[in-house]
């Protein structure tokens, strides 16, 4: 199942969004192009290089409420257009990360998080208005992507909730920028919070979350690979742990 091959190749370009942020000062920047840095080093609690991260090490890498294989979950219903499929998964993940984010926002500060880092030398950054690449606190940076993302929900144009309306061709392009963005949300997660989701008792719920948009994600073509492992000299931490999912079955290879 292709989505994207189901509906052309024209929209291969996500058009910018015009909408201002309900954040102050995000309105200079835009969320749709952000590069790789690795000049700086994350303050943040994390494992050094040589030191597995938790969320790699047994229990932690089993604990799931989901059991097995994401496959089944993530295929299109029968009747069910591919357009409102994906738009439904989309809103459901964006709205149970916000939710863990909004759980663990207070461990996320500018002390111990000055960087949106993802890996031990990964370090996302925003391209501004005047397209230089910026540093950013995380706590700002998931600010502006979750931002960004509730108002492209809330336009109709965008996601048409209304019997008759139609997606915009655009509608994949667009999907698939926020789809990348969601996943640095998760990949900061892991890489700086993890020991705070363990504290919560909540690994098994937010492993199932992360496996099922990692799933879902693939099976749209949502999702570049080069985005879930980074670079060589700035691996993304969760790469890794899609590999090791991939191994024990939960992920399609
Ligand atoms: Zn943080």
């Amino acid at each position: 199942m292709s989505f994207f091959n189901s509906i052309g190749r024209s929209m291969s370009r996500a058009p910018r969004s015009t909408k201002r942020s309900p954040t102050p000062t995000s309105a200079t920047f835009s969320p749709t192009e952000s590069n790789y840095n690795n000049n700086s080093v994350p303050s943040s609690p994390v494992a050094s290089p040589q030191t597995k991260p938790l969320y790699l090490c047994s229990p932690f890498v089993e604990a799931a409420l989901v059991k097995g294989n994401f496959k089944t979950i993530v295929m299109l219903p029968k009747y069910v257009d591919i357009m409102e499929w994906v738009a439904v998964n989309i809103y459901d993940f964006y709205t149970n990360l916000n939710e863990f984010y909004g759980v663990l926002a207070e461990c996320c500060t500018q002390q111990s998080c000055p960087t949106m880092s993802a890996g031990s030398s990964l370090n996302y950054t925003w391209i501004n208005q005047d397209r230089k690449s910026v540093n950013l606190s995380a706590a700002t940076y998931v600010d502006y992507v979750m931002s960004w993302i509730q108002t492209l929900l809330d336009d109709e144009s965008v996601f048409p909730t209304k019997s008759g309306q139609d997606f915009a061709p655009s509608f994949p392009a667009t999907v698939k920028h926020v789809y990348r963005q969601l996943l640095r949300v998760f990949a900061h997660l892991y890489h700086a919070h993890y020991h705070q989701i363990l504290h919560l008792r909540s690994e098994p719920h937010f492993n199932s979350l992360f496996a099922h948009f990692l799933a879902f994600g693939r099976e749209y073509e949502l999702l570049e690979m080069k985005d879930i492992r980074g670079s060589s000299s700035a691996p993304v931490g969760i790469g890794a742990l899609w590999e090791k999912w991939r191994d024990m079955g939960i992920l399609e290879g």
